[in-house]
């Protein structure tokens, strides 16, 4: 008799890479968000030599935030502010987000993950936000710790049916941001001063990207936590 209880949906995360002190780290938020919307979280590491066997593992993947792309992978110019750029996780999370689009895997990009998503096809970043959008907003706190401001998502996106909302004023943590944004995607937020705030892929099955922190308020906010939620049931074959 074949069984009919579906697994419980596993969700692949990547890491930051390895730190000064050997080891890999990932913030809590992230794995608790997952465990609350009923997914079994599954971290990857940068440098796995085996990607494709750690794919067959996964039902939907989180692309999480951390430090900075190589400006190299955009035609981007150095810049004093990047910092954190780690050649493994660039190279694996660009072939993650090229395998998601492919495949239709079911996708949640974060602050930096939606940057590694636009810039793997062929979209751009700016390389640092505080010399070319003026100090109306900022985007990130002191110490490269959180703030947080307005952003407007579009009625009609994917991302507002999920959320259930088309306001709201999320943590946010980001020097970088989304210049020209790569074909295929759309923009359904921006903050106030412009900046582009998440994107999505017609035509792809459930892939989202907001530049955001949806994780850190997620505990305590049903429209962060939505997003999680709906990636598990999306994995889980709902929705
Ligand atoms: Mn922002």
């Amino acid at each position: 008799m074949a069984n009919l209880m579906a697994r419980t949906p596993r969700i692949g995360l990547t890491t930051y890479g390895r730190n000064d002190d050997d080891r890999y780290s990932l913030p809590i938020e992230y794995v608790d968000s997952v465990r609350r919307a009923g997914g079994i979280p599954v971290l990857l590491p940068p440098g796995e030599p085996r990607l494709d066997e750690w794919l067959t593992m996964i039902d939907a993947i989180i692309l999480p935030g951390g430090g900075d792309m190589c400006p190299t992978h955009y035609d981007g110019n150095a810049h004093d502010k990047i910092y954190m750029v780690d050649a493994a996780r660039d190279r694996d999370e660009l072939t993650l987000a090229r395998h998601v689009v492919d495949t239709g895997l079911p996708t949640l990009a974060i602050c930096r993950g939606m940057q590694v998503l636009n810039v793997a096809f062929g979209g751009n970043l700016i390389e640092h936000l505080p010399g070319e959008v003026g100090k109306s907003l900022s985007h990130r706190g002191a110490d490269r710790g959180p703030i947080s401001h307005a952003v407007e998502i579009d009625p009609g996106s994917k991302l507002a049916e999920v959320m259930g909302t088309t306001k709201c004023e999320p943590i946010s943590m980001h020097h970088q941001a989304v210049r020209k944004i790569a074909t295929g995607f759309k923009v359904v937020a921006n903050a106030p001063d412009g900046t582009i705030e998440a994107m999505e892929m017609a035509g792809h099955p459930w892939l989202l990207a907001v530049q955001w922190h949806p994780e850190l308020t997620a505990a305590d906010d049903p429209a962060q936590q939505r997003l999680f939620d709906a990636l598990v049931a999306r994995a889980r074959g709902e929705a």
